[in-house]
C-alpha cells in the first residue's frame, strides 16, 4: 500500500517539455536542440556551458518542434476527468517570452479548431464529460480569471483591482466568480478577461508577458442518488516570462517587474520542488501566486508543468536555465 501511495504522489507532479519550432523567416540552420527521445532531450551548448558541447535533460515527456496541439492535449486529457472526480488540478506554462507558453495554453493569434490550445480543449472536454454524467450528477461550474502583476492580484472579470487580504489560497475575497454552463460561456468570459488584461499594456511594455494569468474553473458535483458533494477545480496558468533581465540595463518599473517575476517564479519552483521531494515544509507563503494556488498544489492535487524552450542558439542561456528549473521541480 505504501508503495502505491508513493507511486501516486510521484505521479502527481508531471513535467512536459515543449520545443517551439523556428518561426517563419528565422534561419533554422543552427539549433540548440539535439536529439529527442521519450522523455530525454539533448541540448547543444557552447563551450562556456561545459566542454562536452552538449547536455542531457529528462522529463516525463518531451515534445519536439513537430508536436501538434492535439498531441499535447492527449497527454493532458486524463487530468480533466479528475477535476470532475473532485481533484484540484494546476496546469502551468513556463518559459521565456516568445517560447510558446500562450500558444500551448490558448493557441496562436489566428486561432482555428485545429490549433486551439489546452484551455479550449480542456473546457470542451469538461463540458462533454458533464453532459455524459447528467442524470447521475448535478453540476455547478463557475469561472474566475485573475492576473498577478507586481505581486498584486487583479480580477480580470470585473475590471477592479482587488487585494488578496486573506492568506488562504483560492479564496480571493471579492473576485468575480461567474457561473457558466457551456464552453461558449467561458470563451466569452475569456475574451473579456483578455481585453481587460490588455489594459495597462503599452507598445513599450507588453504587460501580458510580465504578469501571470490564471483561469480557474470551479466544479461542484452533487451525486443525485446519495447527495454526496465533490469539489474540484482546475487552474490554467500562463506564467510571466522567465527571462532574467540584465540589471545593468533596466531601471525603475522594468526592474521592479523583473524582481517580482523572479521572486514569484522562484517561489513556485520552491513549492513544487518541496512537494516533489515530499518535504514536510512547503513554502507557500512566499508569493501571491503560491498563496493563491495553495489548495491546488500538493495534497491530493495534480500538477502539470509545460516548460517551453526556443530552438535558437541565441536563447541558449535561457534554455538551460528553463531546463534546470524544470528538472528541479520534476
Ligand atoms: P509566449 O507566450 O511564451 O511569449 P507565444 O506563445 O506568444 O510565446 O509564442 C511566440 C510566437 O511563436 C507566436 O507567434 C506563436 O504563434 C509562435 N509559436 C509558439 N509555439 C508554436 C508552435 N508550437 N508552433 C507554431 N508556432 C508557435
Ligand atoms: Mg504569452
Amino acid at each position: 500500500i505504501l508503495y502505491n501511495q508513493v507511486q501516486d504522489l510521484k505521479g502527481s507532479i508531471r513535467v512536459y517539455c515543449r520545443v517551439r519550432p523556428f518561426l517563419p523567416g528565422q534561419s533554422s540552420n543552427v539549433s540548440s536542440i539535439g536529439h529527442i527521445e521519450d522523455g530525454n532531450i539533448k541540448i547543444n551548448t557552447p563551450l562556456k556551458y561545459g566542454k562536452e558541447g552538449h547536455k542531457y535533460f529528462s522529463f516525463n515527456k518531451v515534445f519536439g518542434t513537430s508536436a501538434t496541439q492535439d498531441e499535447i492535449f492527449m497527454d493532458t486529457q486524463p487530468l480533466i476527468r479528475s477535476v470532475l472526480d473532485g481533484y484540484n488540478v494546476c496546469i502551468f506554462a513556463y518559459g521565456q517570452t516568445g517560447s510558446g507558453k500562450t500558444y500551448t495554453m490558448t493557441g496562436p493569434k489566428d486561432i482555428t479548431k485545429q490549433n486551439q490550445g489546452v484551455n479550449y480543449r480542456a473546457l470542451n472536454d469538461l463540458f462533454y464529460l458533464v453532459n455524459q454524467r447528467k442524470g447521475v450528477f448535478l453540476y455547478d461550474i463557475s469561472v474566475q480569471m485573475l492576473e498577478i502583476y507586481n505581486e498584486q492580484v487583479r480580477d480580470l472579470l470585473s475590471n477592479e483591482e482587488i487585494c488578496n487580504s486573506s492568506q488562504k489560497a483560492i479564496n480571493v475575497p471579492g473576485a468575480s466568480l461567474v457561473p457558466v454552463s457551456s464552453t461558449f460561456d467561458i470563451i466569452q468570459l475569456m475574451d473579456i478577461g483578455l481585453r481587460n488584461r490588455a489594459i495597462g499594456s503599452t507598445a513599450m511594455n507588453d504587460r501580458s508577458s510580465r504578469s501571470h494569468s490564471c483561469l480557474t474553473v470551479h466544479v461542484e458535483a452533487r451525486e443525485i442518488a446519495s447527495g454526496t458533494i465533490l469539489h474540484g477545480c482546475m487552474h490554467l496558468v500562463d506564467l510571466a516570462g522567465s527571462e532574467r533581465v540584465d540589471k545593468s540595463e533596466v531601471a525603475g518599473d522594468r526592474l521592479k517587474e523583473a524582481q517580482h517575476i523572479n521572486k514569484s517564479l522562484s517561489a513556485l519552483g520552491d513549492v513544487i520542488a518541496a512537494l516533489a521531494q515530499k518535504n514536510s515544509h512547503v513554502p507557500y507563503r512566499n508569493s501571491k501566486l503560491t498563496q493563491l494556488l495553495q489548495d491546488s498544489l500538493g495534497g491530493q492535487s495534480k500538477t502539470l508543468m509545460f516548460v517551453h524552450i526556443s530552438p535558437e542558439t541565441d536563447a541558449i542561456g535561457e534554455t538551460i536555465s528553463t531546463l534546470k528549473f524544470a528538472e528541479r521541480v520534476s
